[in-house]
């Protein structure tokens, strides 16, 4: 990473943002709740070399270490203590067993949290509950079984089963779930679901990744209504960018609900997803793999995805006055809360 562009870059761009923009509202200790670590050894293949389908969806680097992220966290808050939630990339290319063998190996870092790869009869009951009480993790990362947005059919209950989530109701384990489908967390389906596995499970955590995957206002309208009841759903941001998201989020469920998350290492990008249409779309500095979605233009400054996640919050805690209290706790405080409830751990 340290060529002398990028140190150039990270100098006279990215740290004086952080410094001005970003750290003034952040605590001491900063936890993201979605991030992916993984090295090569762990694909079985590579999807948007073979043209899969959906595999040109969200193309990222092939090795993406536990150092790596810890180097980046550095980078990128650079007085803060870095902690994060952990887990492999959740994806049929992947070897589930290399993947998750290598994620509880974050164990030996204090501040990393892991989670792991698993859905609906991946993995015995009595081999997972071992994993869990032995092994360490504290919940699971929901195996997505497609490539990209080729999604098909798939529901919710087709990803997570009975046998998983009775196991995370009795040891209050996180569940943390990327809905299904092209209409994310508006769908009619989908949130059914989602109602089911909180009333039936009350004590798993159920974090919805990328907010329901609403990274529209639209979206975030027409989905949040039907999670607002159900106290142990919650919302990670990771690659959700856009204030109006946020705010109507905060609108709808207690703040002690949303975690901040960025999904690195796709948020590690310079750029801000945006939205064109119906449809968001990552603008990004030139040099990054082509992807769809994607549009690279080195017309304009940018600096890390992380940052305007954090900014989209801190935008939408303004419009809504939320205290600088309640707003700090959203990047440590709410996550720890439900990783310390996990049995056995608190
Ligand atoms: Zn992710």
């Amino acid at each position: 990473m340290a060529d002398k562009k990028e140190t150039e870059q990270y100098q006279q761009i990215d740290l004086p943002f952080y410094k001005n923009e970003i750290a003034p509202i952040l605590p001491d200790k900063v936890l993201d709740f979605h991030t992916h670590i993984y090295i090569k050894d762990t694909w079985k293949s590579a999807p948007w070399r073979e043209n899969a389908p959906g595999g040109k969806y969200m193309v990222i680097i092939q090795d993406y270490s536990i150092e790596d992220l810890l180097y980046d966290g550095q980078i990128m808050f650079p007085d803060k203590s870095f902690n994060a939630v952990c887990f492999g990339m959740p994806t049929p290319a992947v070897d589930l067993d290399k993947t998750n063998d290598y994620t509880i190996q974050t164990l030996a870092h204090p501040g990393l949290y892991p989670l792991i790869i698993t859905g609906r009869g991946l993995i015995p009951p009595d081999q997972l509950e071992e994993a869990i009480v032995h092994k360490g993790f504290l919940g699971y990362k929901v195996f997505l079984n497609w490539f990209g947005d080729d999604y098909g059919n798939i529901t919710v209950a087709d990803m997570i089963g009975p046998a998983e989530m009775k196991l995370a109701d009795r040891r209050r384990l996180i569940v943390l779930l990327h809905v299904p489908g092209a209409e994310r967390l508006t769908s009619p389906q989908v949130q059914k679901d989602v109602e089911l596995l909180s009333k039936d499970y009350p004590q798993a955590g159920i974090v919805l990744a990328h907010c329901g995957r609403c990274y529209l206002p639209d979206e975030a309208k027409r989905a949040m209504g039907a999670i607002r009841q159900l106290e142990n759903v919650y919302l990670d941001t990771s690659m959700v960018m856009d204030p109006t998201v946020i705010e109507i989020i905060l609108d709808h469920i207690d703040s002690s609900r949303l975690l901040f998350a960025t999904d690195l290492p796709i948020a590690n990008m310079r750029g801000r997803r945006v939205y064109v249409m119906d449809h968001w779309v990552d603008l990004v500095l030139e040099g990054y793999p082509d992807s769809k979605f994607r549009v690279g233009s080195n017309n304009m400054r940018a600096t890390f995805m992380v940052y305007e996640i954090i900014l989209a919050i801190r935008r939408a805690a303004e419009r809504v006055g939320l205290s600088d209290e309640l707003l700090r706790n959203i990047f440590y405080q709410n996550g720890m809360n439900i990783l310390q409830r996990v049995a056995g751990k608190g």
